[in-house]
């Protein structure tokens, strides 16, 4: 007997369902459709028992007015701004994300990020490329000490904490700005809380933006608010691309506000070539031009991550096919 239902994979995967086939395979037949765009749906996923979604496309109302019978969407991994959860719960369909495939992987990336910054090595490893200077620490000078300094979490959630957690260890005074936080996470963690997101900035060395995208959050950081941080502080975003104005950050490296910045997420991926970052970042004559690190929304990647947010989305597919409590749902 054919399986009684479909699941349809939107985007992102352009191989065979193979690892989503072993969790549904007796009781769906799983369609890969590889969209790059939302239009390219049409008509594909009208009879879908359930959806799953990554991150290539937009998933909106239009989309989700199509669903005639659809149990349950899920975004595969941990953002979900790109899918209209609100008009997917006007219509009665759960979203439901994949919070936890990468939490160590990002943390570990942003980190990364942070050390290479703060202790020069992208900044040296860049110039000496480049060739023209003596072989010498002192490109990189003046670098302080870590140890003692603010390491600002900004969202103190899975990858925020995470994180936290491993600046702990790297001896730096680990301070967080979360509003919706509960109380008592600064305690857990032997970290600091601080209330105002402002009195954060002023005191950090380096602010590590771990927050989701919302109304709220979009372009948080801005030429405005990166004013308020330390002569020669950094930043690293692997959150949204969103939340940083990234237009606003290779003129706060040229006048020395920042001493540099890694940047995994960016609004639009992948980016135009005249996105001022990028220009920035590929100009040899720009001052940013060795002091900035840009990575392709990588951060979460890792062999072991990737089956994991495949398995774990087709596992909350099975949930709805079988009418099961559901986990992880955001609307
Ligand atoms: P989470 O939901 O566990 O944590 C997010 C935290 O941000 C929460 O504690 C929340 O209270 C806080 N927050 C919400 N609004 C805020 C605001 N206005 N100011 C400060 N804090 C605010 O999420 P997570 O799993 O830790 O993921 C964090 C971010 O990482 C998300 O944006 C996600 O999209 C991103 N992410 C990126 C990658 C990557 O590859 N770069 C991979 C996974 C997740």
């Amino acid at each position: 007997m054919p399986p009684r239902f479909k699941v349809a994979i939107t985007d992102f995967l352009d191989h065979s369902p193979d690892a989503e086939l072993e969790i549904l395979g007796d009781l769906a037949r799983v369609e890969c459709l590889c969209a790059q765009h939302e239009e390219e749906l049409a008509g594909r996923i009208e009879d879908a028992d359930a959806v799953m979604i990554y991150h290539c496309l937009r998933f909106t109302a239009k989309s989700i007015e199509r669903l005639k019978q659809c149990k349950l969407i899920v975004r595969c991994g941990v953002g979900y701004d790109n899918v209209d959860h609100a008009a997917a719960r006007a219509r009665g369909i759960p979203v439901a994300n994949v919070p936890d495939y990468g939490t160590e992987e990002v943390a570990d990336s942003a980190i990364g990020m942070a050390l290479s910054l703060a202790r020069g090595i992208s900044l040296l490893n860049s110039r000496l490329r480049a060739g023209g200077d003596d072989w010498s620490y002192s490109h990189a000078a003046p670098l302080p000490r870590l140890r003692g300094r603010v390491f600002a979490v900004i969202g103190l959630g899975r990858i925020g904490s995470a994180a936290a957690l491993r600046a702990k260890a790297l001896g730096m005074d680990v301070a967080y700005y979360d509003p919706y936080a509960p109380d008592g996470r600064d305690k857990s963690l032997g970290i600091r809380r601080v209330e105002a997101l402002d009195d954060l900035l002023a005191s950090a060395h380096i602010v590590s933006l771990h927050c989701p995208l919302t109304s709220e959050t979009r372009h948080l950081i801005n030429a405005q608010t990166l004013e308020k941080m330390p002569q020669g502080s950094y930043l690293v975003n692997t959150s949204r691309g969103g939340v940083v104005d990234t237009s606003a950050v290779p003129a706060t490296i040229a006048s020395g506000r920042l001493a540099g910045a890694a940047i995994d997420v960016l609004e639009h991926e992948p980016p135009a070539a005249d996105d001022p970052l990028i220009a920035a970042w590929r100009d040899p004559r720009h001052p940013a031009h060795h002091r900035l690190i840009v990575n392709p929304h990588a951060a979460f990647y890792c062999v072991q991550g990737l089956t994991d947010m495949r398995v774990k989305g087709a596992e909350a597919c099975r949930r709805a096919l079988l009418g099961l409590p559901l986990r992880n749902v955001v609307n």
